[in-house]
């Protein structure tokens, strides 16, 4: 048996075997805690301060070379400056150092203490980002005052890379090509550590509990971006095990990736739309690479988070006229904003509601501030005249709705062409089909848009009823429930009978069981995330819309979850030999949809 498995979210998929490698822990369990003498307090002072220089000087370069796919995070790096430079957090633990003769690793720690508990019963979520900065940045004093510097030069070939947090500057600093992997304690799947493992195109995991217990320095792992396992010191029938999957992996990856450039047209000539869901312009590389023939999905949010202001319409404007223009002709599709439940901005300071997943959030939230609705509406307009623009809404539960957020889409044009600002008066606006009574009143709001986009992840977990991150009912999440599926097939139905276009762009998109059904329907495009592109075009190119129909109308019939995972295994055996072989000897039985 391996020392230990431990297990995280995956963010980004294959296999990387190789040592372990921290760069950086918490330093909580192991701070030293000593008094100097008062003879040296001075020049513990003086450590302290040498300390917060060259962290400051360090993250000074960093800025400066920023390569171009991570100047996004730039903002980051400037919050960090900013704390270091900040003399509350120097000087209290300087105080420290002086009063009490703390060592300065001690009294820095006491200094980040003290702005906890001073902030720490605010719940602006503003402050509380910032609080995790502070801590972010003490860390890397910490980290200097204690001698723990890691000697990145020093990552040797195969390094999978441990770590507590990764700032984007911990990541710029490591040196892409050394590293197969890495995995986090901390993150969760939209954090920017899970988008910059997949356009490094490694695999990687975070919210890994246990990970700076289990896992030593140079201990042999296994990271499966697959099954978001990590295994600690596996034995030399797992780890042969493990390098027959990696491998085969590999082989199937580069394979599909050779074809991925093909058309996802089916042996009978049937033509789907595969594009890409994205959060960051910088994405388009990873679109493009993998085949994506437009972005289906491009979440908005991110512009927003981690900061006191709210973006201008310029400096949208700016972001959204490239995607546009990079991507053009292809089609975008800007989604607005989704804000609300656990994606809060600072300016509007937190809502306080008991049940945020059924609060004022996305186009709700959008309703009731039309003037940053407005603003990001008049960015996309602008965009539209350089490319392929589309628009949608997330969350839109009735026709009124979706009447008012036209109506504030309207105005936005009227004042651009007073203004003589250029956009496309066509743009298509279409809705996501998140919730149970958007897919009831389907061929109502059919009529009041140009195309339907189903939003899956929502939509699962408010038909069902189920949270999929709490452990408790997380087995009730199941995408290929009776009603998930009757559901998505209700509103393809009411789309095509209303002569308009329906995409899906939750994640039932990527999964290689639920596709075959999809195209049953008759489901126009799909949108997922660019690196299951390939993939998901393969399966595409070896079906034919005759099967498709018939397992459609064969799962329509059952009853059970169980009944149709056995039916779609079936389908998969039979149509998709090489998948089977692929998938099976990847994940372990109990893995596969059951
Ligand atoms: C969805 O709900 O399926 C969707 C694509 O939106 P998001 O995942 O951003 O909520
Ligand atoms: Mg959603």
């Amino acid at each position: 048996m391996a020392d230990s498995i431990i297990t995280g979210i995956p963010v980004a998929t294959g296999i990387a075997i190789g040592k372990a490698f921290f760069v950086n822990r918490s330093h909580a369990a192991n701070l030293p805690r000593q008094t100097v003498a008062a003879r040296l307090v001075g020049d513990e002072i003086t450590r302290l301060h040498e300390a917060f220089a060259t962290v400051e000087g360090e993250l000074k370069t960093i800025r400066k070379t920023l390569p171009e796919e991570l100047k996004s995070h730039g903002s980051l790096i400037d919050t960090h400056l900013m704390m270091l430079r900040d003399p509350k957090l120097s000087g209290a633990a300087e105080e420290y150092i002086k009063t009490l003769g703390l060592n300065a690793a001690w009294a820095l720690e006491k200094a980040v203490a003290d702005q906890e508990q001073a902030f720490g019963a605010i719940r602006d979520p503003y402050i509380r980002e910032r609080m995790q900065d502070v801590r972010v940045v003490a860390d890397k004093v910490q980290t200097k005052l204690m001698g723990l510097e890691v000697d990145m030069t020093a990552i040797s070939g195969r390094a999978i890379i441990m770590a507590h947090d990764l700032t984007p500057a911990d990541t710029v600093e490591l040196q892409a090509d050394k590293i197969m992997g890495f995995a986090t304690v901390r993150g969760g799947k939209t954090s920017h550590t899970g988008i910059m493992a997949r356009s490094l195109a490694i695999p990687a995991l975070v919210g890994v509990d246990g990970l700076e217990d289990k896992v030593r320095d140079g201990d042999l792992v296994v990271l499966d971006g697959l099954t978001g396992k990590i295994v600690v010191n596996p034995t030399e029938s797992e780890l042969e095990d493990y390098n027959e999957r990696a491998a085969l992996f590999e082989d199937y990856s580069r394979k599909i990736k050779r074809q991925c450039h093909l058309p996802a047209e089916t042996f009978d000539g049937s033509r789907v739309e595969v594009q890409a869901n994205i959060e960051l312009v910088e994405e388009v590389a990873a679109v493009l690479d993998n085949g994506g023939e437009g972005v289906g999905l491009y979440r908005t949010e991110y512009a927003y988070l981690n900061r006191k202001e709210l973006p201008s319409e310029d400096e949208l404007a700016d972001k959204y006229i490239d995607l546009a223009s990079i991507m053009s002709p292809r089609k975008v599709v800007f989604r607005t904003l989704d804000l609300g439940s656990d994606k809060f901005i600072a300016s509007f300071g937190e809502l306080h509601e008991a049940n945020p997943a059924m609060g004022l959030r996305a186009i709700r939230f959008c309703l009731k501030n039309p003037q940053l609705f407005k603003t990001q509406l008049r960015a996309i307009l602008r965009a539209s005249a350089y490319g392929n623009v589309s628009l949608m809404f997330p969350m839109i539960s009735g026709v009124k709705e979706i009447r008012q957020a036209k109506a504030w889409l309207a105005q936005a044009k009227a004042e651009l062409r007073r203004e003589g600002v250029e956009y496309d008066p066509n743009m298509p606006v279409g809705t996501m089909i998140e919730l149970p009574a958007a897919v009831m009143i389907a061929e109502y709001l059919a009529h009041e848009v140009d195309f339907f986009s189903i939003g899956t992840n929502d939509l699962i977990q408010y038909s069902l009823g189920v949270d999929r991150t709490n452990r408790h009912v997380s087995y009730l999440y199941q995408p290929l429930h009776p009603a998930t599926l009757r559901a998505i097939k209700l509103v393809v139905d009411a789309a095509h009978q209303a002569g308009i276009e329906v995409s899906l762009c939750g994640e039932v998109a990527s999964d290689p069981f639920c596709v075959p059904i999809l195209l049953g329907m008759g489901i126009d495009s799909i949108s997922m995330t660019p690196q299951a592109i390939p993939g998901i075009k393969r399966i595409i190119r070896q079906t034919n819309m005759h099967d498709c129909r018939k397992l459609l109308r064969d799962v329509l019939e059952c009853r059970t979850v169980s009944r149709i995972n056995n039916l779609v295994m079936d389908n998969i055996f039979k149509h998709f030999p090489e998948e089977v072989t692929f998938f099976s000897s990847l994940l372990e039985n109990d893995e596969l949809p059951s």
